[in-house]
This record gives C-alpha cells, structure tokens and sequence, in this order.
C-alpha cells in the first residue's frame, strides 16, 4: 500500500521522515543550478581525444553525407525502366562499380553493371537489384521478382546536407559523434576545458592505504569511490587527501582551494556531530546555499560557494556519498562542463521485493533490475539499505526512487528507477 500525504499540510511527526529544515531535491537542483557558472574557456583538440569532452561550438557540415549517391546492396544497377513488370527480364551486363572505384563507361538501354554497397551509382541508372533475386549466364543478368523504382539507392545528402549543423554546441561527445565529426573530414574540434576539481576527506577516524589500522579507525573509502565518479566525466582532479576532524585544519584547505578549482568536494563532517567542521567553515570562509535536503540517504549535505569555487560537503556514510554524488553533484558537473543535457532518464517497472519507507522524503534506494518469468522487466532491492552498506551500492544496477510522499511500497506495485548504465558511456 502506498501511504500518502498532502505536502501542504505536513509538519514534522515522529511517524515520516518529513524534516521542515530540508529542500525538496528538485530545489537544490535549482539552486546548485542558478549559483554556477560553467568553464567558458575553449581548447581545440583533434577528434581522437575528444571522447567525453564537451562540444563549445557547432559543428556545421562542409560536404554532403554521403558524398555521393551510392548502393546499398551488393548486386546490379539498372534502369527501371527496363524491367518488364511481373516477368523476368534480361538485361546485358557491360562492367562493374566497386566502392571507391566507379563505373565511368556509358549505360545504353537494355545493358546494367554489377555493383557493390558503397559504390558509386552512375547518372543515367535509378534502381539497384539484390544479387540474391537474380541470375547471370554469360554475361546476361535475369532480373527475377518484383522491384521499385529507386530502390537499394542511398541518396546523397540523405544522412547530412552541406550548411547543416551535424552536432551542436554543449554535446557531450559520444564514440558516434566523433564518427560523424570524422564523415565530414574534420580532423579537430573545439571543446570546453576540462573541469578541475579537488577532493577531500574528513574524519579523525580515517587512514590511508598501507597504513595500520588501530581501534575505531578505518580506510578512507570516499576518496577512491570519488575520484573514480570524476574519472568518469572526464574531470582533472586534485587529491587532497584525508584531513582530520580540526577546524584549522580544514579552514586552511578550504583557503587552498578557493578561486583555485572549479569544484571542491568533500565527504565527512557535515552533520550535527560535535566533530563536524565542514558546513561552518563554509559559512565562516563561503555561502552556504542549503545544508538539508529531504533525500534518503543523503540528508545532510552542504552545498555553497568558496568565492568562484563550487562546494559541495558530501556526508561520510559511503553509500550517501555516492548517492548524493550522482543525484547533486553530477547534474551540476555536467552543467559545469557546458553539458546542454543533463537529464536522466526513468522507468517504470514491478516491484519484485517488498520496499520499506516512510513519507517525509524522497528515498535513492538501490535495486536490481531483472526479468521475471515472462521475460518482463522487475526490478528487486539489494538488501540492506543502510547507508554504511557501500555493497548494497555496487550489486546494484539501478535506484528505485520513492517520492516524498510515498510510504511502504508491496511486493507487485510499480516504482520508479533509473538505470545506471545504458548501453553507452558511464
Ligand atoms: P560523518 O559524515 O563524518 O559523520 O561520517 C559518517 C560515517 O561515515 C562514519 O561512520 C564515518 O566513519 C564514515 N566515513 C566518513 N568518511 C569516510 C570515508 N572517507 N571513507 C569511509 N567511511 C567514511
Ligand atoms: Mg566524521
């Protein structure tokens, strides 16, 4: 049963998660929005490093594409004309046109070549025959079947047409993009500069690799899972390591990084814990834009700016750094990168598993889609949903994402989700 509630009249109940301090998700979505400014800088570079970058100008067509009117099948080029309706016909095969290498002779009537896909189709011939629905003796091609006129004929200008724009401004280059950037005979491109940003860890409790570990400490894990996130987007990044739960300490990092990174993103010390730095230290040196979101996992999460540097204080717990990373983060980087795209695409499918939540705020919760026995796409939850349960991250494969209002969810209703990888990129 899904169990809901007018968001005009809610007010904070032990019962919901509802808390009056919190933005909605879709707010700080606005409000991370209106505060950056994406990298206006241009760099040109040739197409073979361009996968991941962003497009900064349009890429306007110089030629047709395809250059030239071409077959789209092995088999023979002919006349239309000279076909006989519904019987065979004969026709006198005087040469051949290969890809690259045309027929330059004259088609008289009555006579056609044998052609291959790519090749050049000659002027006087309007129709190309598959090989499959014909036979040859002797140089005298059999045209067996019904055909139309044009057909098996790839006209050019069909894909492109000279003057237009093949892609515009603010793509984000897929392997498909710089294959039609190639079609065109352009070698190099303009695109945005990459996105410089810095990242950190807070907590007393946190160690590096190689070091021992004693009672009540850990290893940093957020920095590698967040260095990775910025890996794949294509962003320069800047280590800054693990700093420890001391004002000072995060102040001077704070100073270090500010006006010199687009970005900084830290994970840790954004609660109300006694040892939690991140977000005053923020007010003290930057703005703070909203520290509270209503999102599970995620709550806490300060985001601002440090002068012209982007800040965003990810919570520690690694499952709401990640989560918070690509529902906040990611959407701002990608506008940061001068993305004009940066929606995410959902579905809707079957709930295999029984889902437990309570109103109040949108839940990230993370599922596993699968067929079930007719072969129709459901999805099932990984477990453990705490937000410590950094495996219950990775045997995903989707968020199942429960809106503010939405309580207990049953096994057969349909939920929302958002795959984490399509068959392209990321
Ligand atoms: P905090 O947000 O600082 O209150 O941390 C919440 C929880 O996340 C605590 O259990 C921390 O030990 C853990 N945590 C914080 N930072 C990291 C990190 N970099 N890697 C792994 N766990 C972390
Ligand atoms: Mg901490």
């Amino acid at each position: 049963m899904n169990k809901h509630i007018s968001p005009s009249n809610r007010a904070a109940t032990c019962q919901d998660d509802f808390d009056p301090n919190s933005i909605s998700v879709k707010e700080a979505h606005q409000r991370v929005s209106s505060m950056l400014t994406a990298v206006a800088e241009i760099e040109t570079i040739t197409i073979r490093h361009a996968l991941n970058r962003t497009l900064a100008s349009d890429v306007l067509s110089t030629v047709n594409v395809p250059p030239q009117t071409n077959s789209a099948m092995d088999g023979y080029a002919l006349k239309f004309d000279d076909l006989i309706a519904n019987k065979p016909s004969d026709l006198r095969i005087i040469g051949v046109a290969y890809a690259g290498k045309p027929f330059e002779g004259e088609i008289s009537p009555g006579e056609c070549i044998r052609i291959m896909t790519g090749a050049v189709i000659p002027e006087s011939i309007d129709t190309v025959v598959m090989q499959e629905n014909t036979e040859v003796n002797d140089n005298v091609l059999t045209v067996l079947g019904q055909h139309k006129k044009g057909q098996n004929i790839r006209l050019y200008g069909e894909d492109l047409r000279r003057g237009e724009a093949a892609l515009i401004k603010g793509t984000l280059l897929k392997p498909t993009d710089i294959g039609i950037v190639a079609s065109l005979g352009i070698d190099s491109i303009q695109v945005y500069r990459r996105v410089k940003a810095a990242v950190f860890s807070t907590g007393d409790e946190l160690k590096n690799i190689g070091e021992a570990l004693e009672k009540g400490q850990i290893y940093d894990s957020n920095r590698y899972t967040l260095v990775n996130l910025l890996e794949n987007l294509g962003i320069e990044i800047t280590d800054m390591g693990i700093l420890g739960d001391d004002p000072d300490v995060i102040q001077k990092a704070f100073l270090a990084a500010k006006n010199n990174f687009d970005i900084l993103i830290t994970s840790g010390g954004v609660s109300v814990g006694d040892a939690d730095y991140v977000k005053q230290t923020l007010d003290s040196l930057g703005e703070v834009s909203f520290w509270k979101i209503a999102m599970k996992p995620g709550r806490p999460l300060a985001a601002g700016k440090l002068g012209n540097t982007l800040f965003f204080g990810l919570p520690g717990n690694p499952v709401s750094t990640t989560v918070t990373f690509y529902q906040i983060v990611q959407p701002a980087l990608r506008q940061l990168m001068g993305q004009n795209e940066t929606h995410i695409p959902t579905l809707r499918m079957k709930s295999l598993s029984k889902l437990k939540k309570r109103p109040g705020r949108v839940e990230f919760q993370r599922g596993i889609v699968t067929l079930d026995e007719n072969g129709e796409h459901c999805v099932k939850s990984t477990g453990n949903q705490g937000s410590h349960v950094l495996s219950s991250m990775n045997n995903a494969n989707c968020f199942i994402i429960l809106d503010e209002d939405c309580g207990n969810v049953d096994e057969g209703s349909y939920v929302e989700i958002q795959p984490f990888r399509g068959i392209i990129g990321l």
